[in-house]
């Protein structure tokens, strides 16, 4: 049997990786920028996050629901003292799509609306199927036509307003940093803007953290940069360091119904024991305040130059957009530099490396940029 044929892959085989590092099955180490597309939060196979998998592994595996789970429970205080909300109640899930989707139900289910509005060159998600709250047009699916979603300009409120003022709108989602659509960051004052039109209209405000969460940015949610609190937070990727996890922080205002919102495998135990690990790492190594740090250094030593448009992104989010394709470029940081690299769209280069990645590892991708530049 084949595999269905939908990614456009790199030949390269990795066989082992350590922290920022990647070794393919030829030996050749690489240096990886990406993460997995930004799943690798504390490092590949970090030492604490191994042992706290392996003795979850051996204690009691996968047990998942319907029993009480402390490692959830201890999950949700944790990340409510790490965030700042800890008055917002934990559902846990298995990946971003899952996540947007359930806040998108909740969102319905509470205002009894079905409308969603979100952003142009967004993206949430399309792991289920189900939800594809996207106007990429390689991607648009009927989840777009069943739940009638509309797509507005990002920092353009007078848009939304007009939607939202039409009284069919449940929610509005809005990735803190924009990711796969190119690294746009959103306006501080479009989204307080955004904060207050969502409450005077009664719209759920869903703030996506899946890509720009989890302290990628320097803080542990991309829009705490902007002061608002929304209503509800989605989160996947580095949640579990690549371990299948995702889940949704959810406002007071939101009362819990049995059976509203429901998941085989979300919040089991080697899941919440990955997610706990990562936490542990985070705040012992000061990974938040690291990822701020070297991406600003990274930032600040990017080579001038009139082939770079422009260099969007905060911390380990950055987006490097040229005039041209990046496609040659890429591969060469690939094949030449051995430097595993992302991409958004045709023309951006985009950095989604692992919250620990050190000034030396930026120094060596700077290097080699430069070189490959020319
Ligand atoms: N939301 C955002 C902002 C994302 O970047 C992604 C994936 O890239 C998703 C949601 C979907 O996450 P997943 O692929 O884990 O379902």
């Amino acid at each position: 049997m084949n595999l269905f044929d939908v990614y456009s892959l790199f030949d390269v085989v990795p066989v082992r990786a350590q922290g920022c590092r990647v070794w393919d099955d030829k030996g050749q180490e690489y240096l990886d920028l990406y993460g997995g597309h930004a799943v690798i939060s504390v490092g590949h196979t970090h030492p604490v996050y191994v042992a706290a998998l392996k003795e979850q592994l051996d204690r009691i595996g996968f047990y998942s629901n319907s029993v009480r789970n402390p490692l959830q429970e201890q999950l949700a205080r944790r990340i409510g003292e790490v965030s700042g909300y800890g008055d917002y109640s934990l559902f846990l899930d298995n990946s971003g799509a899952e996540s947007n989707e359930n806040a998108l139900k909740l969102a319905s289910f509470h205002t009894g609306k079905d409308r969603v509005v979100a952003f142009h060159r967004s993206f949430h998600g399309r792991t289920s199927g189900a939800v594809a709250v996207t106007d990429n047009p390689r991607i648009v699916s009927a989840f777009n036509a069943v739940h009638r979603v509309t797509f507005c300009d990002l920092d353009d409120l007078a848009g939304v307003e007009k939607e939202l003022a039409k009284g069919d709108v449940a929610a509005v989602i809005i990735e803190g940093i924009q990711g796969c659509g190119g690294i746009h960051v959103p306006g501080i004052a479009f989204m307080q803007g955004l904060r207050e039109l969502c409450t005077r209209c009664g719209v759920v405000l869903v703030l996506d953290e899946v890509q720009s969460g989890y302290g990628r940015t320097g803080r542990f949610f991309a829009h705490q940069w902007t002061g608002i609190r929304p209503d509800i937070i989605t989160m996947g990727k580095g949640i579990a360091n690549g371990f299948p996890c995702g889940g949704i922080l959810i406002s007071p205002m939101f009362t819990a119904v049995k059976g509203m919102l429901g998941t085989t495998f979300g919040g089991n135990y080697l899941a919440c024991a990955g997610a706990l690990a990562v936490l542990d790492i985070i705040k012992q190594e000061g990974l938040m305040a690291n990822a701020l740090a070297v991406g600003d250094y990274i930032k600040e030593a990017l080579p001038v130059t009139p082939r770079i448009r422009e260099v969007r992104g905060k911390g380990l989010m950055l987006g490097i957009e040229f005039d041209e394709s990046v496609a040659p470029l890429r591969q060469s940081l690939l094949y030449d530099k051995h430097i595993f690299t992302g991409v958004a769209g045709q023309n951006m280069i985009r950095l989604l490396a692992p919250l620990c990645l050190t000034k030396a590892e930026a120094d060596r991708f700077l290097t080699a940029f430069k070189e490959v530049l020319g």
